[in-house]
């Protein structure tokens, strides 16, 4: 084969990632990101937009450069095309929608000129979202029946400019305007002059879908002194209709958002860690991700379940290796299924499997007394290399034989100073197993700085090894009652 045979080019995605709350990024989107071999990316996306990315793929900042200017369009569409023409699969990941004052189709006319294949995959326009988190239906049966999108990056007050006020006055809807913030006293004064009442409502929102979203209300007369008076800083939408004032009945984030403005940072291994985090920011919590640990897999043969009379596993980790190594869950059928606690059991039912002991406490000692009553000849614990051995002492003191079965490690994994330093700097740090707490603490150096939430008594031990004693303590020893006790922590 001919080595200069023309490479086939890539295709080109033109990617929404939607607002900022990572959990309105389509389903396509985070397929497309986990695919990709080149991420061309904004500024304004998703924080962890790219967490599910290929380890191997290239990542791009086309938003800025070293946290100053933004990247000339030219570069961008170069870089795009350049990667393509190689050969490559781009993902364009952009801020809310592509197509929305977002450039995309642009850049989408350059594929198209240099015979690139491209796909568009809208993503949810930040006019749209930030109104609804804010409360504020862009539509509204006998309030608006039309709804506008403009841009207020123009001067109103330049003679070039392509918005006609007079006609953007007189329509019959809502106007939703994108960064518009310093333009915002121009904007309103154009709208009245061009007919609308001053007593229309405003509501500008700051930072929308963001865990520390604002709105300000207001009125054309008022709005440019209120957001100066509020500091209202970009990335912000202005919508301006009657709908606005719906805001101050149908705000609902701040009840569904009992963590906003709360720094939360989340030490467990990174493979663990998006679904806690996923739930913290849920909840309006910042979360920082500062992993200190990692979960390394062991190459071990699992036995025949079917040997042994009892299988106690110690981590829902465990669990997930155990079954890479047993296909059919009914090779557990003949023998007692323990597990150390609820988040260990719940690992078991998605295979299939109820757990016939769970200790009150998810801790060994409180296992070692679930099973005192349960006759053991021979004991299977699928485990971290590195677990205690209370469990296999106790029953190897009953007299039984005992197989520990060790399925991965869990070691240490460098902070970078940034994760360093925001973790530390976090409202709260959580802690989900004692390990994490000795890994932290040895990447970090200290522990002091923010609270720190325990999952349980194994975790909160190991903090007051190191001289700490927990702020708060799980009252249900899983990730879903950390995040609980940290809630109740937060509104106390
Ligand atoms: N393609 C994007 C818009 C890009 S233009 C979209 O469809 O949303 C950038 C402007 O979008 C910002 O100046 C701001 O007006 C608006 N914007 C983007 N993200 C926002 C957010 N989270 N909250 C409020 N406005 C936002």
């Amino acid at each position: 084969m001919s080595t200069d045979a023309p490479v086939q080019p890539g295709t080109v995605y033109l990617v929404g990632a939607g607002p900022g709350d990572r959990g309105l990024m389509t389903a396509r989107s985070l397929e497309l990101v986990a695919s990709a071999d080149v991420i061309l990316f904004d500024k304004l996306i998703p924080a962890d937009a790219l967490s599910g990315a290929r380890t191997d793929a290239v990542l791009i900042d086309v938003g800025k450069i070293g946290g100053g200017k933004q990247v000339p369009q030219e570069t961008t569409t170069a870089l795009l095309l350049q990667h393509a023409l190689g050969g490559q699969d781009v993902v364009r990941l952009k801020g809310g929608d592509p197509f929305v004052f977002g450039r995309g189709g642009e850049e989408a006319q350059a594929c198209a000129a240099h015979g690139v294949p491209f796909q568009v995959v809208p993503g949810v326009t930040a006019g749209i979202a930030a109104s609804a988190y804010a409360g504020v239906p862009v539509t509204q049966r006998g309030l608006a029946a039309a709804v506008a999108f403009v841009t207020g990056h123009e001067d109103p007050a330049k003679p070039e400019t392509q918005i006609d006020w007079p006609a953007l006055a007189a329509f019959p809807g809502t106007l939703v305007f994108y960064m518009g913030v310093r333009q915002l006293p121009r904007i309103a004064e154009q709208l009245v002059l061009g007919g609308r009442s001053a007593d229309e409502p405003v509501a500008v929102v700051e930072r929308g879908t963001y865990g520390d979203q604002r709105s300000i209300r207001g009125t054309l007369a008022t709005i440019a002194d209120d957001a100066v008076a509020a500091g209202v800083k970009p990335p912000s939408i202005t919508v301006i209709g009657p709908v606005a004032a719906l805001h101050d009945e149908l705000s609902w984030l701040d009840a569904a958002r009992p963590l906003a403005g709360v720094t939360v940072a989340v030490t467990r291994a990174r493979a663990q860690a998006s679904t806690l985090a996923a739930r913290l920011r849920a909840l309006g919590a910042t979360v920082v991700e500062a992993p200190a640990i990692s979960i390394q897999p062991l190459e071990v043969q699992v036995p025949d379940p079917r040997e042994f009379d009892l299988v106690a596993f110690t981590s829902p980790n465990a669990v997930t290796r155990f079954f890479e190594g047993v296909k059919d869950a009914r090779a557990l059928a003949g023998s007692t299924v323990a597990a150390i606690g609820p988040g260990t059991a719940r690992a078991l039912r998605e295979h299939g499997i109820v757990a016939d002991v769970v200790p009150p406490r998810s801790i060994a000692e409180s296992l070692v007394d679930a099973l005192a009553e349960v006759p053991v000849t021979r004991a299977l614990i699928p485990r971290a290399e590195e677990a205690r051995d209370v469990l296999p002492d106790a029953l190897e003191a009953r007299g039984a034989q005992v197989v520990v079965l060790p399925l991965y490690r869990t070691i240490a994994e460098p902070l970078d100073d940034e994760a360093r330093a925001g973790a530390l700097g976090a409202t709260y740090a959580t802690f989900t197993s004692a390990s994490s707490v000795r890994f932290f603490h040895t990447a970090a150096g200290t522990l002091d700085g923010p609270r720190l939430v325990s999952i349980g008594p194994a975790t909160s031990a190991a903090l007051r090894e190191l001289g700490y004693e927990p702020h708060v303590e799980a009252e249900v020893h899983t990730p879903d009652g950390l995040v609980a006790a940290l809630v109740a922590d937060a509104s106390a």
